[in-house]
């Protein structure tokens, strides 16, 4: 138990420790966390309705699923043979929801050096997954992590889409900035967010099941060797709009905001872009799209859509457009995508064309 003080303020963070078949002074250590207080009766951070002001926030999907997920973790830890060679501290922190006071208390006095941890994974809102998918964010901070995770994934039969974002809003942002190598998982916002009625009822178990799993595969792989820790990347910071529009449609359920928000900043259609001077470069395609159907792959260059070019010297906005762009070409009638493909270029019809094959 660490106990922090702040103000008026007094938190615990729960830490436990499984040590590793290798001195952790040698083969290092993974961290696993979830926040597990809420807000009380709604004294700060509510959005509760008029009408629901002053009931109990029982925050199942924020972080009740997170925490239990991390009990389930553990266990399945405890009982692995054999045992990783990396120890693994597993931590539910305390007073999240004032601002990450927990877990910034935690980094500034961890239970092992923070030089030695090859990876945090954090769990935040992973109970609210809308047709069985879960985001995972920031996992291009650490060398190789994301293929891991896709792996983990893929073994768990759970559909994650990765976010090439970094979002300061739960606790794998304070091990972010002391440079550890991060991978956030979270099903994101919805309804009945930090109001009274984010209750148990309303949490699709399966695919919570399913994400812990994958939290857990992801973590054990990194755990099991020892070896050099992955290196650390910078991730670009997701705009402030990204944010709001994401909040919007979490507290509206409308899903015109959250597609308006991707197709500006996130995902398009199935594939994970980053802007870039010239075009779109395609991270990720998940492998059921129709991107992926159309042959687009990894490693492609967006372009141009419908004649439209998708990139721009001026990356930032040139970029939001391009994929604003690719976004109405996927939408509308069909078009045509001109990529890139290492020194080839191809004209790709959309949607794919069966009667081509
Ligand atoms: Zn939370
Ligand atoms: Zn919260």
């Amino acid at each position: 138990m660490q106990h922090f003080e702040r103000g008026r303020l007094h938190g615990h963070n729960i830490v436990a420790v499984l040590p590793g078949s290798a001195p952790e002074q040698q083969a290092g250590h993974v961290v696993i966390g979830a926040h597990y207080d809420h807000l009380g009766h709604g004294q700060t951070g509510s959005l509760a309705l008029f009408g629901e002001k002053g009931e109990i926030h029982n925050g199942a999907d924020d972080n009740a699923s997170g925490s239990a997920a991390l009990l389930e973790i553990a266990e399945a830890f405890a009982t692995l043979e054999p045992r990783p060679e990396r120890s693994v501290v597993f931590v539910w922190f305390d007073a999240e929801e004032q601002g990450l006071i927990g877990s910034q208390y935690y980094v500034e006095h961890p239970r092992f050096p923070l030089r030695r941890c090859a990876a945090m994974f954090n769990l935040d809102m992973v109970g609210r997954a809308r047709d069985g998918r879960v985001a995972v964010l920031g996992a291009t901070s650490g060398e190789g992590l994301e293929r891991i995770v896709l792996g983990a994934a893929r073994r768990n039969r759970l559909d994650a889409t990765l976010v090439p974002y970094m979002v300061p809003n739960s606790d794998h942002f304070s091990f972010y900035r002391k440079k550890v190598p991060v991978a956030f998982f979270t099903t994101g916002l919805h309804a009945d967010y930090h109001r009274p009625s984010d209750d148990a009822d309303r949490i699709d178990m399966q695919t919570l099941v399913r994400i812990a799993r994958c939290a857990f595969d992801a973590a054990r792989t990194v755990a099991a060797t020892a070896g050099p820790r992955p290196a650390w990347h910078e991730v670009r910071s997701a705009p402030f709009g990204f944010m709001a529009l994401e909040l919007l449609e979490g507290l509206t359920g409308r899903e015109g905001f959250g597609k308006l928000a991707r197709a500006l900043y996130g995902p398009v259609a199935g594939a994970v872009v980053l802007p870039s001077e010239h075009g779109l470069e395609v991270l990720y395609v998940e492998p059921d799209s129709a991107l992926a159907e159309a042959g687009v792959r990894a490693g492609d260059r967006l372009e141009a859509a419908r004649g439209g070019l998708l990139g721009s010297r001026r990356h930032a906005l040139g970029g939001r457009l391009g994929r604003l762009r690719l976004w109405a070409a996927l939408t509308g009638p069909p078009a045509t995508l001109e990529l890139r493909r290492g020194d080839r270029s191809l004209s790709i019809p959309f949607p794919p064309r069966h009667d081509a094959r």
